[in-house]
């Protein structure tokens, strides 16, 4: 039997984010957007609480928390605060992810560390997009060139989460091994290799405006030969180490995104629930209610796709369909639950006065970062391809 009830683990989680984000996130969050400002107190807090590496290994000096539902359930909640300053928090998640899936035991004890020690907080980035590099990553013009001892990086990555201001940066770049084919590889670079990688520009957003985004040069950035992830593999084993990470991190965005549209389907409730229009609250308009219905349901259906993904995970070795489907469902149902919250709440909507707008803007980051609707369109439909493919006829389940 499928049991959907969370394990009191679980559920001090969800408790402990709530409690963060009402009291910590949510009254802040306007301030943050307006600003632009980067919500670094609020990350202090969060980093003493232990919710920047409640997951890592107790010998990394993480809280050991490996159950994989912990960072979704997390995100969510953090998210319903605020998408962008749960991006803040959650985001040393995608450069250590990195260094998982394709770091050695070695390289996971030299650097995941940094991101638990409570005295000194560090801040992670994961720079994979250039400027002519989006979608088509296999098209990246950074490269790393072994000189002696050390790797010499050139190029330049865009729209880069924490860009310039991280301590650790997860650079992925091609790179010419032995065998004189061109691999993508990522490399670390710590704030000791710091040197010669710098901030081009500072983006000005739509949404998610708590979070830092920059472009980043890198010239003749020097990181020593260990500091390399996936060395050894040959460039179809490291573009799988690849591709294995997104599919850890994108139930991760797809979970962020179900928190925005909870946040927005309960106001707009609470909002219908009191505003009256034609002699009684508009929820009772059939026209207002059957929207937060489809919201409602979309909402779970984004909730248990994640779930699933983070299942799939679990029990099979490429959950990359099932990470997809729940990426792609997530970010579509934030954008129109948060559209339609705007809706609900009418000329209202639209002011600053009520959060909807901004969690609208801030919801199409979903269908944007960590792979577009459209490439989670293209993966589905090469794994339906494949299923259908197998002997067994199509079975996509
Ligand atoms: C705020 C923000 C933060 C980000 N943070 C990071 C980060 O921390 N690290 C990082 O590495 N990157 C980051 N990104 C980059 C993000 O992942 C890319 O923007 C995204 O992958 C799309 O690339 P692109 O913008 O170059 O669009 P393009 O690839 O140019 O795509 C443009 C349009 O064409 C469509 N398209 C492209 N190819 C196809 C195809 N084959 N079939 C159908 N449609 C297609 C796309 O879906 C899209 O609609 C961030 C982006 C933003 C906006």
């Amino acid at each position: 039997m499928i049991d959907f009830s969370l394990s009191e683990e679980q559920k001090h989680i969800q408790h402990m984010a709530k409690s963060f984000a009402k009291e910590h996130i949510r009254p802040y969050a306007s301030q943050y957007d307006e600003e632009e400002k980067f919500p670094r107190d609020i990350l202090e807090m969060a980093h003493k609480k232990g919710l920047t590496h409640l997951m890592y290994p107790k010998e990394f000096g993480g809280y050991g928390m490996n159950d994989p539902y912990i960072p979704l359930i997390l995100a969510e909640e953090l998210a319903w605060g605020c998408a962008g300053i749960n991006t803040v928090i959650t985001s040393s998640y995608l450069p250590a992810e990195a260094i998982f899936a394709l770091g050695t035991r070695e390289q996971q004890e030299r650097f995941i560390p940094l991101f638990c020690d409570k005295e000194n907080l560090r801040i992670g980035a994961m720079a994979l997009t250039e400027p002519e590099a989006g979608s088509n990553v296999s098209s990246l013009k950074t490269r790393a060139v072994q000189v002696g001892d050390r790797y010499v990086i050139n190029g330049t990555k865009k729209f880069i989460g924490n860009g310039g201001i991280a301590d650790l940066h997860v650079v992925f770049a091609k790179v010419r091994d032995e065998d004189e084919k061109d691999t993508i590889a990522p490399f670390v670079v710590t704030n000791q290799e710091k040197k010669g990688l710098s901030i081009l520009r500072k983006d000005k957003k739509m949404g998610i405006r708590a979070t830092h985004t920059a472009e980043i040069t890198l010239e003749n950035v020097e990181v020593p030969l260990e500091n390399r992830l996936s060395k050894g593999k040959n460039s179809r084993e490291a573009y799988k180490g690849m591709l294995l990470m997104l599919n850890r991190t994108r139930p991760l965005v797809a979970a962020a995104a179900v928190g925005v549209a909870k946040a927005a389907f309960e106001y707009a409730t609470e909002y219908a629930q009191n505003r009256v229009q034609f002699n009684k609250p508009i929820i009772e308009h059939q026209g207002v209610a059957f929207l937060l219905a489809d919201m409602a349901v979309k909402i779970d259906a984004a909730r248990l796709l994640t779930w699933q993904a983070c299942a799939a995970g679990i029990h099979k070795t490429d959950n990359g369909f099932e990470a997809s489907k729940a990426k792609l469902f997530s970010a579509e149902t934030a954008r129109e639950v948060t559209s339609n919250a705007v809706q609900i709440v009418g000329g209202n909507g639209y002011l600053r006065d009520h959060p909807v707008e901004k969690w609208m803007r801030d919801a199409k980051i979903f269908e944007i970062w960590e792979g577009t609707s459209e490439i989670q369109k293209l993966n589905i439909s090469r794994y339906i391809q494949k299923f259908s493919s197998g002997k067994d006829g199509a079975h996509v389940y």
